[in-house]
């Protein structure tokens, strides 16, 4: 889940402490945790309301708050987003089938921290040009990633993605939601946009904490929101992807907060799924 573009006047970025930011590992390993112990539960037929139900009682027992679950009024601990759900699709009662793609979402609050993290599975049957979005778009994460470096300028992050999908790969990068900071808040200051220039926007120094989150299209780049009020669509009803990391701006390498080889390992044990490479 990632803020809706919106005005920043007024609100400014927050650094973090070493101690901080080790508190946010703490938060974003429960996030990985939940993620991968979702990937377990995947299989054709069960429904995402009980995945959700078996997520949040995952992350109570791990002594974390599911951080969406009131946000803004949102009735659940996961965003799951189908197909051509792009974000912050409800759970429901519809049964998952073997040609879906689902990106899942996950919010902790653990000892004051938030940790946010997502992540775009396939199951068995997806064909091969859904296959490579979800490739391509989970490559940009890390490109985006690679520029979080303290020196930088934000929008570095911004055009890595932006030039890695859409025009290297044709692909759709939604400009309605975005990236942001995170911390004592699941939404801090700054805005991360997954389009924009090289050498615009703040710069980057150690102790910045950012949510990096591409969202991606595999046709164009225009959504809509469902009568839900939550739902965002593609609005030709092409599949849409989404990754993300919680990172933390460092001098020379970005540190990932969130770890997605937790998911990665519980995929390859599960037979319904199919595994999500990135691309050298
Ligand atoms: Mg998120
Ligand atoms: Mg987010």
């Amino acid at each position: 889940m990632h803020g809706l573009f919106t005005n920043a006047d007024g609100k400014k970025v927050i650094h973090k402490t070493d101690a901080e930011i080790e508190k946010m590992r703490a938060s974003n390993l429960v996030v990985s945790k939940t993620l991968a112990y979702v990937a377990s539960l995947l299989k054709p037929g069960i429904t995402g309301e009980s995945v959700d139900k078996a997520a949040e009682e995952f992350i109570r027992d791990h002594n974390g708050r599911p951080a969406f679950k009131g946000y803004n009024g949102f009735p659940f601990t996961l965003c799951m987003s189908p197909n051509d759900v792009v974000v912050h699709g409800f759970p429901g009662k519809r049964e998952f089938l073997e040609t879906d793609v689902v990106s899942i979402d996950c919010g902790v609050e653990l000892d004051g921290f938030f940790g946010d993290s997502a992540f775009t599975f396939a199951f068995e049957k997806v064909e091969e040009p859904v296959m490579e979005l979800l490739r391509v778009t989970n490559t940009s994460l890390y490109k985006g990633i690679a520029q979080a470096v303290a020196g930088n300028r934000l929008e570095d992050i911004s055009f890595a993605i932006q030039n890695y999908t859409e025009r290297e790969n044709g692909y759709g990068v939604v400009r309605e939601l975005v990236g942001h900071g995170i911390g004592r808040s699941l939404h801090e200051d700054p805005e991360v946009p997954n389009y924009g220039r090289r050498g615009k926007g703040m710069l980057l120094q150690e102790g910045i904490v950012l949510a990096i989150e591409p969202m991606i299209n595999m046709g164009r780049k225009e959504v809509f929101q469902a009568n839900d009020g939550w739902t965002i669509i593609t609005r030709d009803r092409k599949p849409s992807a989404h990754y993300e990391h919680s990172v933390a701006v460092r001098k020379n390498k970005a540190d990932i907060l969130s770890d997605h080889s937790y998911v990665n390992e519980a995929i390859k044990n599960n037979p319904f799924l199919k595994e999500i490479s990135l691309k050298s």
